[in-house]
């Protein structure tokens, strides 16, 4: 068994971690490479704090980063954000490295008589198939929208990944502007992630949302991790991301501009929530995402701030 992060990059092959995505594609002849099993790594599933940094191991459960009382002080929205998804039992497997990475859930991506450009085919059935779980910011290619619920919370959390135990990045990196229309992430065969670099907490109030077509075990149909420092009543600096809705994981500055020197009232997140839809080129059957989109927004900013 691989005990060491060289090791594991020395090989050629898919890694894998809990296993919830990858059996799942194994099961659906998607996985053409041997597997490297990350689960003899060791040290790689602990939360550790250094320099005022919070540093979560690549091979840490989502329950476990969920649970963790320093991260459900310090990281509200992403602790709620790893205990709202999928369920208790994938909770409990699947970990923060491999949500980061796992592929689109698209139902042309899983099926293997149906066209995705994802699995090397010219087109992507679904664009003129079946898409009401589909994007609203279409950029033309894929019409999924990025699976990673921490991914999101992590762009609200300006996030960084370390890489094989040595290089740092943006979490924005490693998905990019969403024009490679054949991968869910830009990571290369031989990059691991080992681990998740969270900057120093600040006071803030912060919240994960979703809304979902039905009450567990489903991605969001629109999600959301809001986070606002607020200094009397102003809002001194906020970070939004929302997921469900483009091929990676979106940063909504103008959002967050119309909300920074306001008060931190229902009706200036009404005001601001009402940009996140700016730019929306939704598909035939997303156009029900656009107000939801908006309105999970400001539902997200009214229980931030409890
Ligand atoms: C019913 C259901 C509902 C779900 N709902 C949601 C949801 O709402 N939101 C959401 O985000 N997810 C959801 N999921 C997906 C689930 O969260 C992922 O399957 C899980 O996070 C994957 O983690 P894993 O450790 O099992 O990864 P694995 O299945 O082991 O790996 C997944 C991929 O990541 C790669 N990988 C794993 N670890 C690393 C690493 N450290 N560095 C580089 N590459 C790596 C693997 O090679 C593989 O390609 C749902 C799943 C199910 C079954």
């Amino acid at each position: 068994m691989i005990s060491t992060v060289q090791e594991a990059t020395n090989l050629s092959g898919e890694y894998l971690a809990g296993g919830t995505d990858y059996m799942d594609r194994l099961r659906h002849h998607l996985v053409n490479e041997n597997s490297i099993d990350l689960n003899g790594l060791s040290g790689l599933d602990q939360i550790e704090t250094e320099g005022g940094k919070t540093y979560i191991g690549a091979l840490t459960s989502m329950f476990n980063v969920a649970q963790a009382p320093h991260i459900r002080q310090n990281y509200a929205g992403l602790a709620e954000a790893a205990g709202g998804l999928a369920t208790p039992q994938i909770r409990q497997v699947g970990t923060i490295g491999g949500n980061l990475t796992q592929a689109t859930r698209c139902q042309y991506y899983r099926h293997p008589h149906l066209e995705c450009t994802k699995k090397g085919d010219a087109s992507c059935g679904g664009r003129d198939g079946y898409h009401p779980y589909g994007v609203v910011f279409d950029n033309g290619g894929c019409v999924a929208p990025h699976p990673s619920t921490l991914g999101m919370a992590l762009y609200a959390y300006e996030a960084q990944v370390e890489i094989n135990g040595a290089d740092i990045r943006p979490i924005a990196d490693i998905y990019g502007d969403g024009s490679n229309h054949h991968r869910d992430h830009l990571l290369g065969k031989n990059e691991l992630i080992t681990k998740i670099i969270l900057p120093a907490p600040v006071a803030e109030k912060a919240t994960y949302f979703r809304s979902i077509a039905r009450a567990r075990a489903e991605w969001a149909l629109v999600e959301c991790t809001a986070r606002l420092v607020i200094d009397g009543d102003k809002i001194q600096q906020a970070f939004i991301a929302v997921g469900g809705v483009a091929a990676v994981p979106l940063r909504l500055p103008h959002v967050e501009a119309a909300l920074v020197g306001k008060s931190a009232t229902a009706e200036s997140f009404a005001d601001a929530a009402q940009l996140a839809a700016e730019g929306a080129n939704p598909l035939p059957q997303t156009g029900y995402k656009v107000p939801l989109l908006v309105n999970t927004v400001e539902e997200t900013l009214i229980r931030a701030l409890g």
